[in-house]
C-alpha cells in the first residue's frame, strides 16, 4: 500500500502512526482537511485484520468527515482515528485510552477525537485526562452520547425525503429500521411518535425486543429480511456497506434514511443504480450530522439553541442536496459536490482578498 499516494488522491493532510509498548496501543490518526478548522472526528476501536485495512478505513472515514462537517456549515474540519485492537470483542482500559490521548495531544487540537464505534463516554473521559482535545465524555471532557442528536437529525432528513417524494406525512407510513442500538431505537421511537408504523431488525434480539415491547414496533420474523420488505422508507441504523448490488436488486422501499455512516458500498455506482431505480437515498453524511453538531457546537461554544437550530436545519439542507441531485447522477455525488463548494469557499475569499 502506498499512504501517501493514496494521500494525495484523497487529499489527506496528515497520517500519524503510533504504537505504545507499555500499554500495546496501535493506533492511526488521519486529518483529512483543515480549511474550515480543525478536524473533529471519533476513534474507532476496531481488531482490523491487518494495517492495510486499518489505513483504509481511518483514510475514508476521515475524508466523510471533512465532508459532514461542511455540508452541516460547521467551521471544522475533517479527521478520524483507529485503534487496532488484537482480538474481537477487547475490553477497553483507562491505560489503553490515556494512551490514546497522549497520542491525539501530539496533534495539538489539529486533530480533536471524540466516540464511535467500540468507544464509550467512559473510554473518552480517560483519553481526557491526557488531552484536552476530545469531546464526548461525561466528567472529564463534556459532550456525552451523541446519539439522540443523530436520531433527531435523521427524523428531519426524512421529512425532507417525505416532501420531495411528495409522499403525505408519518401516520400513513411504514418505516424499516436495521439496528436498534444507540441511535436505531431513538429514531425509531421518533418515528412511533410521529404515528408511523416501524419494522425492527437486530441481531442483538434483546435490543430489538425492546422496541417492540417499548415502542409497539413489529419485529422481523428470522425467515425475513427488513431490505425485501415493501416499505416507504428503510433506515440502515447498523452497519456500512448494506447497499450494494447483492441488496439493492430487492429493495422496495420509496426512500432510504438512516442513521449509518457510509452506506453504500461504492458511492458513485450504488449511488447512481438508487437514482435510477427510482429510490430516495439520503447522504448519510447530510442526514446523520446531528452528533457531529451537537459535538463541534459544544467544541465551538454554541448554546444549546443554536445546536438544536442546526440539527433541525439538516431538514433543509437535505431539501437542497434531493433538489440538487435532480441534475446530477445521483444523490451521493450531488451531497459531495455540496460539501466541497462549502470547503472550496474560504480559499475563493482569500484569493478575492490577495487580488484586493
Ligand atoms: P450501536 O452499536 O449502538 O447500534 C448498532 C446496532 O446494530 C446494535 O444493536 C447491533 O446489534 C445492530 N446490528 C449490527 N449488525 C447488524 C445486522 N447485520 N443486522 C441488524 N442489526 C445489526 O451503534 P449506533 O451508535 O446506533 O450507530 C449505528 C450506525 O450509525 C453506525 O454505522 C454509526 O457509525 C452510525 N452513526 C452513529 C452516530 C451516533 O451518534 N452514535 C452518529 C453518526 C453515525
Amino acid at each position: 500500500m502506498d499512504i501517501l499516494k493514496l494521500m494525495q488522491v484523497h487529499g489527506h493532510e496528515l497520517v500519524g502512526f503510533h504504537q505504545d509498548p507499555a500499554t500495546g496501543l496501535r493506533a492511526i490518526i488521519a486529518v483529512h482537511s483543515t480549511v474550515l478548522g480543525n478536524a473533529l472526528g471519533g476513534t474507532r476501536r476496531w481488531a482490523y485484520a491487518s494495517t492495510d485495512e486499518a489505513v483504509t478505513d481511518v483514510l475514508r472515514l476521515s475524508e466523510g468527515m471533512t465532508y459532514k462537517a461542511a455540508a452541516a456549515d460547521l467551521p471544522m474540519g475533517g479527521g478520524k482515528s483507529v485503534i487496532i485492537l488484537d482480538k474481537p470483542g477487547q475490553q477497553p482500559t483507562e491505560a489503553e485510552g490515556r494512551a490514546m490521548g497522549r497520542f491525539v495531544e501530539t496533534f495539538r487540537g489539529t486533530y480533536i477525537a471524540a466516540e464511535d464505534v467500540g468507544v464509550s463516554p467512559q473510554f473518552c473521559d480517560w483519553m481526557a485526562m491526557e488531552t484536552r482535545h476530545i469531546m464526548g465524555g461525561e466528567n472529564v471532557s463534556t459532550g456525552g452520547d451523541p446519539s439522540p442528536f443523530t436520531a433527531r437529525g435523521v427524523f428531519n432528513s426524512m421529512k425532507a425525503c417525505l416532501a420531495h417524494a411528495g409522499m403525505s406525512d408519518f401516520p400513513s407510513l411504514t418505516i424499516g429500521v436495521q439496528g436498534c442500538g444507540a441511535t436505531g431505537f431513538k429514531l425509531a421511537k421518533l418515528c412511533r411518535e410521529a404515528g408511523a408504523a416501524v419494522i425492527v431488525t437486530d441481531v442483538h434480539v434483546p435490543s430489538m425486543k425492546r422496541c417492540v415491547e417499548e415502542l409497539g414496533c413489529m419485529a422481523v420474523g428470522n425467515d425475513r429480511n427488513l431490505f425485501h420488505e415493501k416499505l416507504d422508507i428503510l433506515a440502515p441504523c447498523a452497519l456500512g456497506a448494506v447497499l450494494g448490488p447483492e441488496t439493492i436488486p430487492h429493495l422496495r422501499c420509496r426512500i432510504i434514511c438512516g442513521t449509518a455512516n457510509n452506506m453504500l458500498v461504492d458511492p458513485v455506482r450504488d449511488g447512481r443504480v438508487l437514482q435510477q431505480r427510482g429510490i430516495i437515498y439520503s447522504p448519510d453524511f447530510i442526514a446523520n450530522a446531528g452528533g457531529l453538531i451537537r459535538l463541534a457546537g459544544l467544541y465551538l461554544g454554541m448554546t444549546e439553541s443554536q445546536i438544536d437550530a442546526k440539527v433541525a436545519g439538516i431538514e433543509q439542507t437535505t431539501s437542497e442536496v434531493l433538489r440538487e441531485a435532480a441534475t446530477r447522477p445521483s444523490t451521493a455525488e450531488a451531497a459531495i459536490e455540496y460539501a466541497k463548494r462549502r470547503i472550496q469557499r474560504p480559499k475563493a475569499k482569500a484569493a478575492a482578498a490577495t487580488r484586493g
